[in-house]
C-alpha cells in the first residue's frame, strides 16, 4: 500500500484505484506529551478502529457527516480522502486536563454550557490554543470556524446521549475535520476514540480513557474494550 502519511498512532495509505478514499490503519502503540512516553498496547489499534467506526455510523445516523466509509481488517478504515483543517476542535462539559493546568478552573467543575475551543494543529509549536483573531489572520473565517463549532456542539450532544447510556460522562473530547477533496464539503475526520476523549464512570470518576496512560494509573487496553463491549450493546 502507498503511505501517504505517517501520524503518532496511525498511518494513512492510499487505495488501489480509488483517488478519492484513503485506508486509515490504528496501530497498537500510544503516545503522549507530545510523543515524549510511548507505549506499544497489544490489541490498542483494532479497538480504537472499532469504537471509532461505531461511533462515526452513530453520527452518520444522526446526519453528520463524516470521512468514515467502513473497516476493512480489525485495526483499518476506509475513508472519503479530505484535506485535514489544521485546528484542533475540542469540546468541554467538565473541567480536566489542559483548562486545569493552564486556568483556576478546579478539576470536576460542571461548566454551565459546553465549551468550544480551538488548537492549532502542530505538534512543533505545541498546539497553542487559539483566539478568534489569530484564526482571523491565518486566514480561517468565522464562517469556517462557527460551522466547525456548531457541528462539534451537534456531536456533543450526540455523544453525551451515548455516553449516558453507558453510565458514562462524556468529560471532553477533540475533533477534526477534513474537506472532501472532490466537493470541499466539510467533513468529521480523523478517529473518535478514549484516546482523544475524557470518559469518566458517574459517581466515581473512574477513567476509561488515555489519562490512564498520561497518568500511569491503568491499563488502557481493558479500559478501551471495556468502553466498546457497552457501546456494541447500544448502538
Ligand atoms: N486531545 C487530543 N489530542 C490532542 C490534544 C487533546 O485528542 O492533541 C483530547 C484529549 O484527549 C482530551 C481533550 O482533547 O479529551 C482535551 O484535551 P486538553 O486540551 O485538556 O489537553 P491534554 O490535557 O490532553 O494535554
Amino acid at each position: 500500500m502507498n503511505k501517504i502519511l505517517e501520524g503518532k498512532v496511525k498511518t494513512v495509505y492510499d487505495v488501489d484505484g480509488e483517488a478519492d478514499k484513503v485506508i486509515i490503519e490504528f496501530h497498537d502503540k500510544v503516545t503522549a506529551g507530545n510523543g515524549r512516553r510511548v507505549d506499544f498496547p497489544l490489541g490498542k489499534g483494532s479497538l480504537c478502529c472499532s469504537i471509532s467506526a461505531l461511533i462515526f455510523k452513530q453520527l452518520a445516523k444522526e446526519h453528520i457527516p463524516t470521512h468514515y466509509i467502513n473497516m476493512i481488517g480489525d485495526n483499518k478504515m476506509i475513508c472519503e480522502k479530505v484535506n485535514i483543517v489544521p485546528i484542533e476542535v475540542v469540546v468541554r462539559n467538565v473541567a480536566a486536563g489542559g483548562i486545569v493546568r493552564e486556568t483556576c478552573v478546579k478539576e470536576g467543575i460542571r461548566f454551565p454550557y459546553p465549551l468550544v475551543e480551538f488548537y492549532l494543529k502542530d505538534d512543533e509549536k505545541n498546539d497553542p490554543l487559539l483566539t478568534p483573531d489569530r484564526l482571523n489572520v491565518m486566514g480561517y473565517t468565522p464562517i469556517l470556524t462557527d460551522l466547525m463549532a456548531s457541528k462539534a456542539l451537534k456531536v456533543n450532544d450526540i455523544l453525551i446521549d451515548l455516553f449516558n447510556k453507558l453510565d458514562i460522562t462524556l468529560v471532553d473530547f477533540k475533533l477534526e475535520f477534513g474537506h472532501e477533496k472532490t466537493s470541499g464539503h466539510l467533513l468529521l475526520a480523523d478517529e473518535i476514540s478514549p484516546d482523544s476523549m475524557r470518559l469518566w464512570k458517574k459517581g466515581t470518576r473512574e477513567r476509561f480513557d488515555k489519562d490512564l496512560f498520561r497518568k500511569d494509573e491503568g491499563d488502557i487496553v481493558e479500559a478501551y474494550k471495556y468502553i466498546l463491549q457497552k457501546l456494541l450493546q447500544f448502538v
